[in-house]
Parts: structure tokens; C-alpha cells; sequence
């Protein structure tokens, strides 16, 4: 280990392993993928780079990726997951190093083998083909998803059409739309809640994906209230906490900076809501899976550099993207932080019990975040 590495190993508690970073606390086995940041320094001179807090893993995230390493533990490899368990391709490919098999549907699944479901949530027909094909299933659903999926179940159940204001295409909305198929109607947007029509506009509910514009989202439920003033719903929406607090930290970090790179996957909503607030506040904002997607003309005149992660984007992401924008000596690095986040989800009952029966307990692991 060069001299340089060392210093780094000593002031940021990173390991080199053959030109890669290695986390110690996010899995001792996973190596990091992205090649280190030494080899291509971006030489802006940036004055100064901000990091957003709070930014990266949400409790729902660390919840799900516990959840696929227990089980692991527990049960050993292969553990089955349907879906990404997050969407971001370093979680999965980590995990997948680890013995986890990732697949789209459960035929895939060989029968009597162990199924983790991913923090997005399924829909009832999903649990009911499991049951099918003999499987034992760990529900790694994120509560607040569950949370919007039992409400969707009670405004079913007392006749209401309900609108759901999300994406279509998502993971999380498919889920929540199959517990009440025929009851539910998918609305993206302001356009679509003017055109949406319902067979009895005094009996609607509302509800939200939980990874949406705060902005965009009130906007879309004042036209609902005005279009239907008797509706019922949350007494504001279902975004959750982390997306909440995410994008409050990112807006006040466009206010602050010239540019904001987001980390995150193309695919992750909470990611791309986050670039787009960024944008909304006024700064050059992009989207990046990791640094090897930066461009060095994105930072053409920038002075300060802001920095955010999404839910499921791990920390050393933002560490190896510091680094690349850091000048020793002549850069300020400092954390914005606007709220202070200490949510924790217990495991699910089932895989206590899958533990139990094995005669081996939980370890709880350390928050993966770090
Ligand atoms: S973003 Fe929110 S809803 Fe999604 S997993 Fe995280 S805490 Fe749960």
C-alpha cells in the first residue's frame, strides 16, 4: 500500500484492495466495484463540495438488505429474490456476490427453495403463486409500502374508487394496484387527474407512491380535491419520511451550489425525483450511477459542487465521488444537514422464525449506510 493509500485508509476508514475500495461495514465480502478515484482526479479546482443530509439509505432500504444477508446466514446460498431488492445495480451485484439469485417471476424459482420479496412490495396474486409453488417467503416490503397497501385494501373494501398518484410502470405501484385491481386508477400527473374520469365522483379516495415529488404530488391532489371535494385520503400523502427529508436537504442544496450530481440508479424513482427537485431549485443537476458516468463539461464554470444520494444508494458511492471531485488542499468539503433521521424497522416475523427454527439467531447487523 502506497503512501497515499495509507493516509487515505487512516482519514476515511477505506481499505484499498487492488485499486478498488472495500467498505469494512457493508458487507466484509463485497468488493466495491468502482475503480479508485485516484486514477482520474477531475481537475476543476472546485472550491467547494457539499454533501446533502440526510442523503443515501432510508431505514426501508437497510431493512431489505438485512434482510437478503440473514437470510443467507440463516438458510445459506442460493436465496431467491424477485425483483432488484432496491433499485441500484451495486446492492445487487454485492448481494448477488454473496449467493442471492435474483429473478423477474417466481417460475424461475425452483420449488421448496427460500424467496425474498423486494422493499417494493407485491401484489396478493404474487403471494398466492408462491404459496403454489411451495416456497418460503420472506416479506422484505418496506412498511410504509404495507402501510399504503392496507389502506388500499379498506378503501376497497368500503366501495371507493381509489386514485393512486404514482408511476404505472413502478414496481411499488404494481404491487398496490393488484390488492384492489378493478377499484384503483393510476394517475401520473396533473394532466391526468384533469381528464380522470370515476363512476361515482362522491365515493373516491386517494393515495400516493411513496417515492414522489412532494411538489408535484400536492399539485396533483389540489386538482383531485377540486375535482371531487368529498374525497378522502392521508391528511397529505403517503411519501415517506425518507423521501420527504431527502428532497428537502437536495432543494436547499441547489440553493447553495452550481451543481448537484444525484447518485443513483436510472430506474429508482426516489433517485430521479431528487435530480429533478435539484433542477427546480435552480442548480444544473444529473443523474449518476456511479463516477465513471461523470463529464467533465458538466462542471464547466461550477465553484461549489453539491452532492446527494438516493434511498438505496450505499455511502461509499458518495465517498468515491468526493474524492474525485476533492482537490486536497484547496477544496472544502462540508455536509448540509436539514433534519436528523433515526427510523428502524424490525425484521419480519417469518424470518425470526426461519432463525428459530434453525437454532440460529439474528445478528442484527450494524446499519449498512456507512
Ligand atoms: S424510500 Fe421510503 S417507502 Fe421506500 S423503502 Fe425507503 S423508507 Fe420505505
Amino acid at each position: 500500500m502506497g503512501e497515499t493509500e495509507g493516509n487515505l485508509e487512516k482519514a476515511r476508514g477505506v481499505r484499498y484492495t487492488e485499486g478498488r475500495f472495500q467498505w469494512a461495514r457493508w458487507g466484509e465480502s463485497a468488493l466495491r466495484t468502482s475503480r479508485s478515484p485516484q486514477s482520474r482526479r477531475i481537475p476543476v479546482g472546485l472550491k467547494e463540495v457539499v454533501l446533502a443530509g440526510p442523503r443515501g439509505f432510508c431505514a426501508g432500504v437497510e431493512r431489505a438488505i438485512e434482510i437478503v444477508e440473514e437470510a443467507l446466514e440463516v438458510v445459506g446460498a442460493p436465496i431467491y429474490v424477485r425483483k432488484e431488492i432496491v433499485h441500484n445495480r451495486h446492492v445487487v451485484d454485492a448481494l448477488g456476490a454473496k449467493g442471492a439469485i435474483f429473478v423477474d417471476e417466481l417460475d424461475e424459482v425452483p420449488p421448496g427453495a427460500t424467496v425474498v420479496f423486494s422493499a417494493h412490495g407485491v401484489a396478493p396474486e404474487v403471494r398466492e403463486r408462491s404459496r403454489g409453488r411451495g416456497l418460503r417467503v420472506i416479506d422484505a416490503t418496506c412498511p410504509l409500502v404495507t402501510k399504503v397497501h392496507l389502506e388500499a385494501i379498506r378503501y376497497a373494501r368500503a366501495g371507493y374508487t381509489i386514485i393512486l398518484v404514482g408511476h404505472e410502470d413502478h414496481d411499488e405501484v404494481i404491487g398496490t394496484t393488484g390488492e384492489a385491481p378493478d377499484r384503483i386508477r393510476v394517475v401520473a400527473d396533473v394532466e391526468e387527474a384533469e381528464a380522470l374520469e370515476v363512476p361515482d365522483p362522491s365515493r373516491v379516495a386517494y393515495l400516493t407512491q411513496t417515492t414522489l415529488s412532494v411538489d408535484d404530488t400536492r399539485a396533483v391532489i389540489e386538482v383531485l380535491r377540486r375535482r371531487f371535494p368529498g374525497i378522502v385520503g392521508p391528511s397529505k400523502d403517503d411519501i415517506c419520511y425518507a423521501t420527504q427529508n431527502r428532497q428537502a436537504a437536495v432543494k436547499e442544496l441547489a440553493r447553495q451550489v452550481d451543481v448537484v450530481l444525484v447518485l443513483g440508479a436510472a430506474n429508482s424513482s426516489n433517485a430521479n425525483r431528487l435530480r429533478e427537485v435539484a433542477e427546480a431549485a435552480g442548480a444544473r443537476a444529473h443523474l449518476i450511477n456511479d463516477v465513471r458516468d461523470i463529464r467533465a463539461e458538466w462542471l464547466d464554470g461550477a465553484r461549489k459542487v453539491g452532492v446527494t444520494a438516493g434511498a438505496s444508494t450505499p455511502e461509499f458511492l458518495v465517498r468515491e465521488l468526493v474524492e474525485l471531485l476533492e482537490t486536497p488542499g484547496h477544496t472544502t468539503v462540508r455536509e448540509l444537514r436539514v433534519v436528523d433521521e433515526a427510523v428502524k424497522f424490525a425484521l419480519p416475523p417469518e424470518l425470526m422464525e426461519i432463525a428459530r427454527e434453525a437454532g440460529k439467531p439474528l445478528g442484527r447487523s450494524s446499519p449498512l449506510s456507512s
